[in-house]
């Protein structure tokens, strides 16, 4: 039997129960408070504190303890659906001054010995050393420095002055009817019945549950935390008290409707904010549910993903889903659904170890922000103190400072309604000191000066920024003002990847002899001229290297005082261009494609525009790779068809190796190198082989960090996926640049064949040629004309450029084929019109204005469109 008269768990006295002493005290209450502490004296954990024991007291003990009901005190205020109730506020807060009634109101504190029944059996427990963390001592140790802190009365400690204390407000069990407002019935029904079963029992239940212990005890401890959070938020709401603070266990934030999880069995703050709002109407609408527990709430989560009126907002160490509750529902991704779209705020830290910078960062760049702009009517705070300092679950550096300066900030809000209810928080000392202060902070006290650095650690920053991205779609607050104010200067204004992409059209032709395909298409936009480039040999016997690649990527450097953007601090990277520059030195042929995210409509005012979709640009890409495929790359003669895909558009490659069975057996092999966007697989689900050979013809470069290889992801990567290669790389520009060695050194292993044939037809010819010495001289003389003059290097000395690349291009077609590619695809008659190298390209877009002028707002897939 776990009963020990050393054990601080079951240590009760009296005082300690009503710590009522200094405050007037209703003698019937008394009486009942004195009854219900001597059967937890007197009898075992296991028959106490249910709801079949208060049924007891009333049948049993002194008939008077049922006069004290919550209708005494607070009539208009208390449906009397609610019949279960223990005891509510007992009685009236003392008087408040007419000229500050917030300030001379009393600070409410929950806190109920009976919490600390539900406790891992020592027959669970690995050994007696080794104590749950989710231990009953957190809320005595609270309470005990509470009182030393002399803001409430306990068994040792004497509030000095009782105008200043904290007023104490009963916790009850909640009812069923205000559990199921956020759980299930069956849920609930589950929970209750663990009072019935032997502790053996829940033993053996518990090892199938996530981070949970049972006891007998659970459900009323349960109940009781639960009724705890309501009471506390009840008497905020009705200003019997200006805040409250709730010292309950079990904690409640990871449970969520239907199934307990990380020590939680009832939501607390979750089922207090639906019962405020039932309860109080439009009085209470709106309430902003602050967690900053170290682990994300996904049971608050869950209850208001589409709820209109609840703000959550979390702040929590993720580190990719790795850390507890071990998934993705708290990235920054999930901002709720429907009607909650953009009311769920998560901020998930990618590290341990964050601190005070990090907090208040957050807290000024973020949570205040977007809070104001919400303006709730009540805040409930998740407060976990497991990213305290010296806490071993959440080992970061939280200060009791810093705890302090967000709840002060806090109170900005809701009038200053505002309860704090316990959560996680597993070292004893952190948690009752972080509590303390913030309870100070809450009574009315300044907080502490923070001693700490209070610069952000870059992880923190990034996150911070991140979320602030992702949220301005939902929040004013979180836009640039300045984006606003430069539009004035917008005159005549040009979106630069324009003009990035016609500077590099213009360097290609430069380096490269490249010219612009033309395309049909049924609108004309600056975004979409010199899109698709080619060098001019493309349709010859020569390898050909087509590239799908997203517009090159731009670092800008505002200036740090007047947040001023400058061209000579944007930098414009593409990494593509040394492959281009590789391939045209080694004989390819090469058509570039660039796939722009925003295709610029003349008629469209210069101001932000989102980029477009994942889906959008793969779509595009789609649509480009069939109507080049269909209209040029199969019509060539190619000797070996290689496509590189980079970023976004790379799913698009897969669609149309998916969809043309020629084009899969004429390719061979796909080089694709995939960032931030979600791996794309082949789609011929029916076809076993086309998954098959893309798996064994492909690299696909994914970066670190991507989803794919996420420890919790339980599927493999299917085949369908291709040749995933996880690269150590976490950026496109770094990836390409660290794995080009490989991809050139396979292209040059897999064109070798037709590197021997051209030696030997070179030799043939030469040969041949020998007998009239002028041909030989024409020959050489000619490839000066098509000679690039790259500036770019390329890479290694393996990968020089090819000796012969200039002798085949005058050769050309003549040049006998390695692979005949003539008999992969026979040769078809150009669809009319289209197959053409159009070295004008102003007059052939010029050609299809008045085609495209009528089509309006067309998307930039259809704007794409080619002539079929
Ligand atoms: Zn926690």
């Amino acid at each position: 039997m776990y009963v020990d008269s050393e054990n601080p768990i079951l240590k009760l006295t009296e005082t300690e129960t009503n710590g009522a002493a200094s405050q007037t005290v209703d003698p019937s209450f008394l009486s009942v408070q004195s009854q219900t502490l001597k059967a937890a004296g007197e009898t075992d954990e296991q028959d106490l504190p249910d709801a079949a024991e208060n049924d007891k007291f009333d049948s049993s003990s002194d008939s008077s303890a049922l006069s004290v009901r919550s209708e005494d005190a607070f009539p208009e205020a208390f449906p009397t659906y609610r019949t279960k109730a223990f005891v509510v506020i007992n009685r009236a807060p003392p008087p408040k001054s007419k000229a500050l009634p917030y300030s001379s109101s009393r600070t409410g504190l929950v806190y109920d010995v009976r919490m600390r029944f539900h406790t891992e059996p020592l027959d669970a427990m690995l050994s007696e050393d080794d104590i749950h963390p989710e231990d009953p001592r957190r809320i005595l140790e609270i309470y005990d420095q509470l009182g030393e802190a002399g803001l409430v009365d306990t068994s040792k400690h004497h509030v000095p002055n009782p105008d200043f204390a904290l007023w104490r407000i009963d916790a009850r069990k909640a009812t069923k009817e205000e559990i199921c407002l956020v759980h299930t019935p069956e849920h609930y029904e589950w929970v209750a019945s663990l009072k019935n079963e032997s502790q053996e029992d829940l033993n053996v239940m518990a090892a199938r549950l996530d981070s949970i212990y049972l006891h007998p005890t659970t459900f009323s401890c349960a109940s009781l935390s639960a009724g705890g959070a309501i009471e506390a938020c009840r008497a905020v709401v009705a200003e019997h008290v200006k805040n409250a603070v709730a010292v309950i266990r079990p904690p409640g934030h990871h449970a969520e409707h239907d199934h307990p999880g990380g020590f939680c069995f009832f939501n607390n703050v979750s089922i207090a904010a639906r019962v405020c709002q039932a309860d109080f109407g439009t009085t209470c609408r709106k309430i902003l549910i602050l967690d900053w527990d170290v682990h994300h709430g996904n049971g608050v989560q869950r209850a208001f993903y589409d709820d209109p009126n609840v703000l959550y907002i979390s702040i929590h160490v993720h580190m990719n889903g790795t850390f507890y509750p071990n998934n993705s529902y708290g990235d920054h991704t999930h901002c709720g659904e429907g009607k909650g779209e953009g009311l769920n705020v998560n901020i998930p830290w990618s590290s341990q170890g964050m601190g005070d910078g990090d907090y208040l960062y957050a807290f000024q760049q973020i949570v205040m922000p977007i809070a104001q702009e919400f303006n709730p009517d009540l805040v409930i705070v998740a407060a976990g103190f497991d990213a305290a300092k010296g806490d071993r679950l959440g080992m970061c550096e939280v200060t009791p400072a810093c705890y302090a300066h967000m709840t002060h900030m806090l109170k900005s809000l809701a009038k200053g309604k505002i309860v704090v209810c316990l959560e996680g928080g597993y070292n004893l000392q952190s948690i009752a000191k972080s509590t303390v202060a913030v309870t100070r902070t809450l009574m009315g006290e300044p907080p502490e000066r923070i001693d700490e650095d209070i610069e952000p650690k870059p992880l923190g920053q990034s996150t911070v920024e991140l979320v602030k991205r992702w949220q301005s779609k939902y929040w004013k607050c979180m836009r640039s003002r300045q984006n606003e104010n430069q539009m004035v200067n917008s005159l005549h204004a040009r979106r630069v990847h324009d003009i990035v992409r016609q500077a590099d059209s213009a360097e290609f032709w430069e380096s490269f002899r490249m010219t612009e395909l033309f395309i049909l298409r049924d609108r004309i936009s600056k975004s979409f001229e010199k899109q698709v480039l080619a060098t001019h040999n493309f349709a010859e016997a020569r390898p050909l290297l087509i590239i799908f690649h997203e517009p090159p990527e731009t670092t800008a450097l505002t200036d740090p005082q007047s947040a001023k953007l400058s061209l000579h601090n944007i930098f414009v990277t593409d990494v593509t261009k040394t492959y281009i520059a590789w391939a045209v030195k080694n004989g390819f042929g090469v058509i570039d494609v660039n796939i722009p995210e925003h295709v610029t409509d003349p008629d469209m005012p210069p101001e932000f525009v989102e980029g477009a979709s994942t889906d959008e640009r793969a779509a595009l890409t789609r649509e480009l790779a069939t109507y080049l495929w269909d209209n040029y790359i199969s019509l060539g003669d190619s000797t070996h068809k290689f496509f590189l895909g980079v970023g976004a558009p790379y799913s698009g490659i897969l669609d149309l190796l998916g969809e043309k069975d020629d084009c899969a057996e004429e390719t061979d092999y796909v080089f694709a190198f995939v960032g931030d966007q979600p791996l794309a697989g082949i789609k011929k689900l029916t076809d076993d082989y086309i998954p098959a050979w893309y798996q064994a013809h492909s690299s696909v470069f994914v970066k670190d960090g991507h989803h794919a290889f996420d420890p919790s992801r339980t599927r493999k990567l299917r085949k369908r996926f291709g040749n995933v290669i996880h690269s150590p790389h976490a950026t496109i520009p770094n990836m390409l640049e660290a794995h080009k060695n490989e991809v050139l050194l396979k292209m040059r292993e897999l064109t070798e064949d037709w590197r021997e044939e051209q030696e030997a037809h070179r030799a043939k010819k030469l040969k041949s040629e020998s007998l009239s010495e002028a041909n030989v001289h024409k020959a050489t003389a000619g490839s000066g004309h098509h000679r690039n003059n790259s500036s770019y290097s390329s890479n290694g000395g393996s990968l020089q450029i090819d000796p012969s690349a200039g002798r085949e291009r005058d050769a050309g077609s003549k040049t006998p084929r390695s692979t005949p590619a003539a008999l992969r695809s026979p040769h078809r008659p150009p669809p009319l019109g289209t197959f053409t190298i159009t070295p004008n390209r102003r007059a052939a877009s010029a050609g299809l204005g008045g085609n495209g002028a009528a089509s309006g707002s067309a998307s930039p897939a259809k704007r794409m469109r080619g002539n079929e």
